[in-house]
C-alpha cells in the first residue's frame, strides 16, 4: 500500500474508533457526572430541611445502566417520605426542581465552553493559520452529545409521569 493511502486509511480507523468509544465508554460516564449533580442536588435541599436521605449511585454498571432501556436513571436520591409529606408546598418544589436546576446549570456551562471555543477556533484559523485543531473538534463532540443527552433527560424528566415535576404534582392535595 502507498504511504499517504496508509495514512489516511489509518486516520478513518483511529476515527472510528474514538467515536465508538466517546459514545460506548466515555457519554455514559459524563452523563453519570450529571446525574450525581442532579442527585447532590435534591440531596442538599432535603437534608437543609431535615429529611433522611441518601443518595444511590452504581459507577461499576454506569455502561450497562446507560444502555438498557430499563433503567430510568443512573443515580437516584431515596429520602423518608414521611418527613417529604411533612414540607409546605414551596419547601417541596425547590426538593423537586433543584434536580432540574442542576442539570440546566450543567448545560449552561458547556454551552459557555462551546461558544468560547468557537472564538477561539476562529482566533487559531484566521490569525495563527494553524489548521490542527483534532483535539478541539473531539472534545467538542463529546461535549454537544453529552448536551444532547441531557437535554433528553431534562425532557424525559419534565414530562415522564415518574419524573420530578409529576412526582410533585402527585403528593399535593387538590381542596
Ligand atoms: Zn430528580
Amino acid at each position: 500500500m502507498r504511504e499517504e493511502v496508509k495514512k489516511d486509511v489509518l486516520t478513518v480507523v483511529y476515527s472510528a474508533l474514538f467515536l465508538l468509544f466517546s459514545i460506548v465508554v466515555v457519554l455514559p460516564y459524563m452523563v453519570q457526572f450529571s446525574t450525581y449533580m442532579h442527585e447532590r442536588a435534591h440531596y442538599t435541599i432535603l437534608k437543609s430541611y431535615g429529611v433522611d436521605a441518601a443518595i444511590s449511585i452504581d459507577l461499576l454498571g454506569t455502561i450497562p445502566d446507560f444502555f438498557n432501556p430499563k433503567t430510568e436513571k443512573l443515580g437516584v436520591t431515596r429520602f423518608s417520605l414521611d418527613q417529604y409529606r411533612q414540607l409546605d408546598k414551596v419547601q417541596r418544589t425547590k426538593v423537586n426542581t433543584a434536580g432540574i436546576v442542576s442539570d440546566l446549570v450543567v448545560l449552561s456551562f458547556a454551552a459557555l465552553y462551546l461558544a468560547l471555543t468557537n472564538v477561539y477556533f476562529f482566533y487559531k484559523v484566521r490569525f495563527t493559520r494553524d489548521y490542527d485543531f483534532v483535539w478541539i473538534l473531539a472534545v467538542n463532540w463529546l461535549l454537544i452529545m453529552w448536551v444532547i443527552a441531557l437535554m433528553q433527560i431534562t425532557i424525559a424528566n419534565i414530562t415522564h409521569e415518574a419524573g420530578d415535576v409529576y412526582m410533585l404534582v402527585k403528593y399535593l392535595a387538590v381542596p
